[in-house]
């Protein structure tokens, strides 16, 4: 058979494929990060499995870039490409929960929204990001780091298979029976060895949980990370959330002439016994005073959708990351110099706590290597100005520079730059050579090369 025209492309898919010539085309092109302006020949907005077969055909017969979009949220874009091709998954979101086996079956586009509204009518849940509107897709395969990982792991430690379409065209199961090799790589390799369009999660009981955000003053920030680390290494499991920086959102609960101030936070998460769980957050209260709180119990999606509005689409992003064995006084101290630098109410610093049941996975049990990491910093730029991208930028850099003088080489590849790609090897260990075998086995061509790319 010869190459597929676009017109073939079209007969052959469901969805719809968007071309430049389409009133729709500057829509379909468009990714969360709005400092990302590229232009495909096509977007393919795939409805079904199928359609993921025959654009990645399309794809490597016509020798084309082929981007594989989820929820969109890679903040280096890699969900879009410039004058190749993109599998839009995005209208991919069904979710289908099996209560009494305590699984979920997502299909590859679906967020963290579709996916937290669905288990939570059964009160289960697995770990997923912390933003609603971010995709299953990208997360599970990088990792996947949230408010239950403690307890639960990281969301790729819950899934149990994935349908996946590789380089060549064809439909495959990954899971420990099938296609193991496979199923390792999937499990924090990122999109490099297919197209998911379909994940199966393990549940647990999860419904509602007792947090939020808890602010304190910028010069207690010191005491607070480090009475975090202290306590959260040996916390109840079911205590999960982070320390992080914030600028004061124009919300009800933080007196009005504190707003547009830089805070410190720590948001809390007890998926716990719900009357336990003011008991489970005492702690955090006697770290230091706290300036305003929005603590309580409330449905676990909803504390999943807490801080979208801070993120809508369309922001200028720019992020760095790092992973840190300890939280060491110089790591301190540098947060300390950058954080009161936020350049807006959107951007942020989150450093999560990776121990419990993440530290109890094998660092080569999956290709997620940083299992004796006991934090995973992001610096997280975001701002809705383009004419302030030089100093937001600048300002990411900086601050990582400071921290990463003190932290491990690699960094948790879902919360890298595009400019990270030579940290690549750095950020799997031990686990980067099996990774590139598993390359060479199912993609040997590299059509998968737009992510954190693991060269064949
Ligand atoms: C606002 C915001 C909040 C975030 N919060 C968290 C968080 O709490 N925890 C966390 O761990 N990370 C978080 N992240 C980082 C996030 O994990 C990555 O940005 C991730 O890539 C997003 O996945 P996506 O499907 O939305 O992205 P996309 O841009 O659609 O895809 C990103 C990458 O994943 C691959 N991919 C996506 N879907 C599939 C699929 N079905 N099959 C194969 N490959 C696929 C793509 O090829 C691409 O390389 C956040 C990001 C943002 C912007």
């Amino acid at each position: 058979m010869g190459k597929l025209s676009i017109d073939q492309l079209r007969e052959r898919v469901r969805g719809a494929v968007v071309t430049p010539d389409d009133e729709s085309y500057d829509e379909a092109r468009k990714v969360n990060n709005a400092m990302i302006d590229r232009k495909p020949a096509a977007v393919v907005r795939c409805a079904n499995a199928g359609d993921v077969m025959a654009t990645v055909d399309f794809a490597r017969e016509n020798g084309l870039d082929l981007a594989v979009r989820g929820g969109g949220h890679s903040v280096p874009g890699f969900g879009t490409c410039d004058d190749g091709v993109v599998a839009d998954l995005s209208a991919m979101r069904g979710v289908r929960v099996d209560a009494s086996a305590r699984t979920a079956r997502a299909e590859g586009g679906a967020t963290w929204g579709d996916f937290n509204a669905a288990t939570y009518a059964f009160g289960l849940a697995t770990t997923g990001g912390i933003i609603s509107t971010t995709g299953i897709g990208g997360l599970t395969l990088g990792g996947g780091i949230g408010y239950l990982a403690r307890g639960l792991g990281l969301s790729c430690d819950n899934l149990i298979s994935a349908d996946v379409v590789t380089a060549d065209g064809r439909l495959v199961v990954a899971s420990e029976e099938e296609n193991a090799d496979l199923f390792w790589a999937l499990r924090g390799g990122g999109g490099n060895f297919g197209a998911v369009t379909s994940f199966e999660y393990r549940l647990s009981p999860v419904k509602d949980i007792y947090g939020g955000p808890m602010l304190f003053e910028l010069k207690d920030a010191a005491t607070v990370l480090r009475s975090f680390a202290d306590h959260i290494a040996g916390a109840p499991e079911e205590l999960g959330g982070f320390p992080a920086f914030q600028i004061a959102p124009p919300l009800p609960f933080i007196p009005a002439d504190r707003h547009g101030e830089p805070f410190a936070l720590i948001v809390a998460c007890w998926s716990g016994p719900l009357d336990e769980g003011e008991r489970a957050l005492r702690a955090f209260h006697d770290f230091a005073p706290v300036v305003a709180e929005h603590v309580g119990p409330m449905p676990y999606p909803a504390l999943n959708a807490a801080f979208d509005a801070l993120v809508p689409p369309g922001l200028q992003h720019y992020w760095k990351a790092n992973f840190v064995s300890e939280l060491t006084d110089e790591v301190i101290d540098a947060h300390l110099r950058y954080a009161p630098g936020l350049p807006a109410v959107n951007s942020t610093v989150h450093i999560y706590p990776i121990n419990g049941a993440c530290h109890r996975v094998a660092p080569d049990a999956t290709a997620f290597a940083y299992r004796d990491a006991s934090f995973a910093t992001v610096i997280a730029g975001m701002w809705p100005d383009p004419a302030t991208n030089e100093a937001g930028t600048a300002w990411v850099r900086d601050y990582y520079e400071a921290t990463s003088a003190h932290s491990e080489e690699g960094g948790y590849i879902n919360f890298m730059a595009g400019d990270d790609q030579d940290r690549i090897r750095a950020n799997y260990k031990g686990n980067y050579d099996r990774l590139v075998a598993v390359k060479r086995a199912y993609d040997p061509g590299n059509l998968f090369h737009l992510n954190q790319n693991i060269r064949p």
